[in-house]
C-alpha cells in the first residue's frame, strides 16, 4: 500500500501510469501473502510491479496507449502477467506508452506524454517510456516492458534504469498486443541488472500458445552474475562510434569501456558494415507487420466504434479514423504501401534481405568477441516536443537499436553518466543469442 500510495501521489507529475485499480491491487497482495503462508513464496513474493499496457490482464483496463482500446478490459491474461501472478509479484497498475508500441518518445500516447523523472522537460523515451519512468522514480521497483526496434532499451537510458531485451522467443507474445511480430519481444526494466535477472526469470519460459516460443530448459539468469569479468572481450563496432553519435554519449562510454577494461575485460574492434541499412529495413518490415497486425482493430470485434454511422464501410473508417493516431496512421499506410502488388519486391523483400545481412554482420562480429558494447541512442534524451513533428528525425535515433531485433539477439542498457544537462546516458550491450546470463553478469559487475 505505501507504493500504491506513493505512485498515486507522484503519477500526476509524471504522467507514468495510465491506470491504477486499487482493489485489485490489494487482492493480488493478499494472494502474495496467503502464497507466502504456504510456504510457497519466491524471491519475487510480494514485490510490486508495474505492467506496460501492452500486456493484457485479465480485468484491466489494458489500453496499449490507444484510443481505439480505452474502454477494453482484457478477457484474459498474457503468458507474462500469468507468470508474474504465480510469482506472487502484485501489480500497481499499468504503465503508460507510445500508442501500440510506435515511438521513440513516448509522445505518441493518446494518454498523454511521460515525463523524465531527472528532467521534466525532456521525454523519457519510448515506447515503453511509463515503465522505464516509474522505475527511475522509484514508483516501482521493477517493471515489464516489450522491445520492437529499441523500446526497452532506449527508455532505460533515457531514464537512467537497466533494461534487457532477450533473445527473440525466450519471452511469449502469448497476449502481448502485437505491433511486428517476427520483432516484439517483451522483457524486464530494473534500477539494476540483478533486478532485471529476477525480473526475467519470472517473465521467460516456453509457452506453446506463442509459436515462436523457444523450448529450452528454464534458465536462472542470476547464476552467473558474480563471475569475474577477467578475459572477457569486448567487441567495439566501429559504425557505430562514428558520425552521428553525441560527443557526451561518446565520452560517457568511453569512460565506462576504461571501467569495463579496469575489470579485466579486453577490447577489440570489429565492424557491422551494414549498420546503416537498419533504419531503412526495420521501418519497411515494422509498419508491414504492423498494418497486417492491427487491421484486427475494425469496431466489429473489440475496442471503439464510431457512434454514428452509415453502413459498414463508414463504421470501418470512422471507427479507425477516430480510434488511431497518427504515428499509427502513417505505419498503417506505410506498410499497406510496401506490402501492395508491383512495391513487395522493390521495398518488403528487399528490407528482408537487408535483414539477412544485418544478422550476418552480427555472427562475424560476435566471433570475434564475447559481447559487443554500443552506444543505445546517438543522444541523451531530448525536449518534449522536439522532435515529434518530425518522423524521420525521430526514426533516425533508433540507429543503434533495431539491428538486434532485426537480428533476434539478446540487446541490455545500462546507465554509464550523465550528459552537462544531468540527462542520463546508457550503453548497450548486445550478445549471441541465449546469452543474456553473460550481459547481465557484465552489467552486475559494472554496476
Ligand atoms: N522506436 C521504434 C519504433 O517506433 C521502436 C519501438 C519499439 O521498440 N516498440 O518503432
Amino acid at each position: 500500500t505505501e507504493y500504491l500510495r506513493r505512485a498515486k501521489a507522484h503519477n500526476g507529475e509524471l504522467n507514468a501510469f495510465i491506470t491504477f485499480d486499487e482493489d485489485k491491487t490489494l487482492a493480488e497482495a493478499k494472494a502474495a501473502d496467503a502464497l507466502r503462508a504456504a510456504g510457497n513464496a519466491g524471491a519475487l513474493t510480494g514485490i510490486p510491479l508495474a505492467h506496460k499496457d501492452i500486456f493484457c490482464q485479465e480485468g484491466w483496463h489494458t489500453t496499449c496507449g490507444s484510443r481505439m482500446l480505452e474502454n477494453f478490459i482484457a478477457p484474459y491474461s498474457a503468458h507474462v502477467v500469468e507468470q508474474c501472478r504465480k510469482a506472487g509479484l502484485v501489480t500497481l497498475g499499468r504503465t503508460n506508452m507510445d500508442e501500440f508500441a510506435m515511438g521513440s518518445s513516448n509522445e505518441n500516447s493518446f494518454y498523454g506524454v511521460v515525463k523524465n523523472p531527472w528532467d521534466k522537460l525532456a521525454v523519457p523515451g519510448g515506447s515503453s517510456g511509463g515503465s522505464a519512468a516509474a522505475v527511475a522514480a522509484r514508483l516501482a521497483p521493477i517493471a515489464t516492458a516489450t522491445d520492437t526496434g529499441g523500446s526497452i532499451r532506449q527508455p532505460a537510458a533515457f531514464c537512467g534504469v537497466t533494461g534487457i531485451k532477450p533473445t527473440y522467443g525466450v519471452v511469449s507474445r502469448f497476449g502481448m498486443i502485437a505491433y511486428a511480430s517476427s520483432l516484439d519481444q517483451g522483457g524486464p526494466i530494473g534500477k539494476s541488472a540483478e533486478d532485471c535477472a529476477m525480473l526475467l526469470n519470472v517473465m521467460a519460459g516456453f509457452d506453446e500458445r506463442d509459436a515462436t516460443s523457444v523450448q529450452r530448459d528454464k534458465e536462472d539468469y542470476t547464476r552467473d552474475l558474480n563471475q569475474p569479468l577477467k578475459g572477457l572481450k569486448v567487441g567495439l563496432p566501429k559504425e557505430y562510434f562514428a558520425e552521428g553519435l553525441d560527443a557526451e554519449v561518446a565520452s560517457a562510454i568511453d569512460a565506462a569501456i576504461a571501467e569495463y577494461k579496469k575489470l579485466g575485460a579486453e577490447v577489440v574492434e570489429i565492424s557491422l558494415p551494414n549498420t546503416r541499412m537498419a533504419i531503412p529495413s526495420y521501418y519497411v518490415i515494422a509498419p508491414a507487420e504492423a498494418s497486417s497486425n492491427l487491421s484486427r482493430f475494425d469496431g466489429v470485434r473489440y475496442g471503439h466504434r464510431a457512434a454514428e454511422y452509415d453502413g459498414l464501410t463508414e463504421m470501418y473508417e470512422k471507427t479507425r479514423a477516430e480510434g488511431f493516431g497518427w504515428e499509427v496512421k502513417r505505419r498503417i499506410l506505410t506498410g499497406t504501401y510496401v506490402l501492395s502488388h508491383g512495391y513487395y519486391d522493390a521495398y518488403y523483400l528487399q528490407a528482408q534481405k537487408v535483414r539477412r545481412l544485418l544478422a550476418e554482420d552480427f555472427q562475424r562480429g560476435l566471433a570475434q568477441c564475447d559481447v559487443i558494447a554500443a552506444p543505445v541512442a546517438p543522444t541523451a534524451a531530448w525536449n518534449i516536443g522536439e522532435k515529434s513533428d518530425d518522423p524521420v528525425a525521430m526514426y533516425l535515433e533508433d540507429i543503434y537499436t533495431l539491428g538486434v531485433n532485426l537480428a533476434g539477439l539478446p540487446g541490455l542498457s545500462h546507465p554509464v553518466g550523465f550528459a552537462k544537462n544531468g540527462r542520463p546516458i546508457g550503453m548497450q550491450l548486445i550478445g549471441n543469442y541465449f546469452a543474456e546470463a553473460k550481459l547481465l553478469n557484465a552489467a552486475h559487475q559494472f554496476q
